[in-house]
This record gives structure tokens, sequence and C-alpha cells, in this order.
């Protein structure tokens, strides 16, 4: 007999099919970190690894400037002061972005959320997709300085550099309490080199997937 003519789906399953078939939770990721943490690198790094998209709400921001669209004249002055735009543009921002299909499977936030209020909106978009695990990047502060200073970004001058990093410790780093409280933060140094922090990225998620 052909063995073609054998219904596939009378075989039995393969166990493993099934286990990962079970285990396709979406990989919703919010990288997290001070400016200069490598969180960027990490995360496109991560994105293209892991075949989801990479959302980072400074480039969309940097891009919009650029192609002199509405939305980068209102926030430009904002980007080069190193001060936050608001929160209702960035949350209309990354909504509309996470409406997406690519999206489906996961993917990878970078430099949001960066308030109490996105994280919270952020919860709502996300409230029947799974949720989000959070990597937040620890690095010194003189590492920081250090980084962003070779990086050279308009908005890397030190009196920018300044102003972004007490911004970060004033509104941003409260959302890291906020997911700690819920018990989805894994936090690694981020003082190492790159590809050792991409080692343990790697190693944190399969630890997290058990
Ligand atoms: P970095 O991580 O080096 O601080 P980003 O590229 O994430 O840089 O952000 C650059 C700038 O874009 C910020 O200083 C801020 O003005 C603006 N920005 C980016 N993301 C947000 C956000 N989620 N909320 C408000 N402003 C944002």
């Amino acid at each position: 007999m052909d063995h073609l003519s054998v219904s596939p789906a009378r075989l039995p399953q393969p166990r493993i099919a099934r286990r990962t078939a079970v285990k396709a939770v979406p990989l919703n990721l919010v990288f997290f970190g001070p400016p200069g943490a490598g969180k960027g690198t990490q995360a496109d790094l991560f994105a293209a690894r892991h075949h989801i998209p990479k959302i980072s709400t400074g480039d969309i921001l940097r891009k919009a400037i650029q192609d002199g669209t509405r939305i980068g004249a209102m926030v430009r002055e904002t980007l080069q002061s190193g001060a936050l735009v608001g929160d209702d543009l960035v949350i209309s921002i990354v909504a509309e972005r996470l409406e997406q299909p690519d999206t489906a499977k996961g993917f990878v936030l970078d430099g949001f959320p960066r308030t109490i209020p996105q994280a919270a909106a952020l919860d709502a978009i996300l409230a029947d997709r799974g949720g989000v695990s959070v990597i937040a990047l620890v690095v010194h502060a003189d590492e920081v300085i250090r980084r962003l200073g070779r990086r050279g970004r308009e908005d890397d001058e030190a009196y920018v550099i300044k102003e972004r990093l007490e911004v970060y410790s004033r509104e941003t780093e409260p959302v890291l309490q906020y997911y700690r409280r819920r018990g989805v933060v894994t936090v690694l140094d981020g003082n190492r080199p790159l590809d050792e922090v991409t080692e343990a990225i790697e190693a944190a998620l399969k630890r997290a997937k058990g």
C-alpha cells in the first residue's frame, strides 16, 4: 500500500508538537533601563533573533522629526531638551503600532512605558494578550555617561544627558516598581560586555519559560 494514502490526521501526533503548541504564548517584552543602558541595542538583537518587531518610541519620534511630519514638528523641541513627550501622544503611537498583525506573536518595547500612566495604558491594551515580561538592565551612572558621550546623538550633549537621567529617576524608575510588585521583572547587570548581556537575557527568558 502506498504510505501516502494514510491520512496524516490519523497518525498519533508527536508529543513535541503538542507541547510547542501549548507553550505558544506571545513573547511580549519590555526592555527597561536608563538612557545608555544598552536596551536599544539589546532590543534590536533580540527582536531579530526571535523574528518579532522591536518598537522603539524614541526611534519612531526621531523618524517623525526627520520626515517632517506634523507629530515630528510637535515633539522636536521636547526631544532636544531631554524632557518627555506627552503621555497621550506616545500612548496613541504605541496603541496604533500594537494593532499591526506582526505583533501577534510578540514584540520588544524599547523606551516605553516611561511613566505610570503609560504603563497603565499598556496594561489596558494588552489585557487580553497575555501582559508583558520586563527585562531591566542596571548600569552604573558613570558607565551610562561614558556610553552616551561616545554615542553622539543630537540629544547626547552633557546638559541634555543630565536632564534625561533626572527624568529617568523621577518619572521612569517608578514604572519598575509598578512591574516588580507584579513579579514580572528580571533585573540583569548591563555593565558587562554586549554579548554577555545578550546571553544573560536569553538565559533569563529560558528560565522564565520553565
Ligand atoms: P534613551 O533611551 O537614550 O533615553 P530614547 O530613544 O528612548 O532614548 O528616547 C529619546 C527621547 O524621545 C526621550 O528623551 C523623550 O524625549 C522621547 N521619548 C521616547 N520615548 C518616550 C516615551 N515613552 N514617553 C515620552 N517621551 C519619550
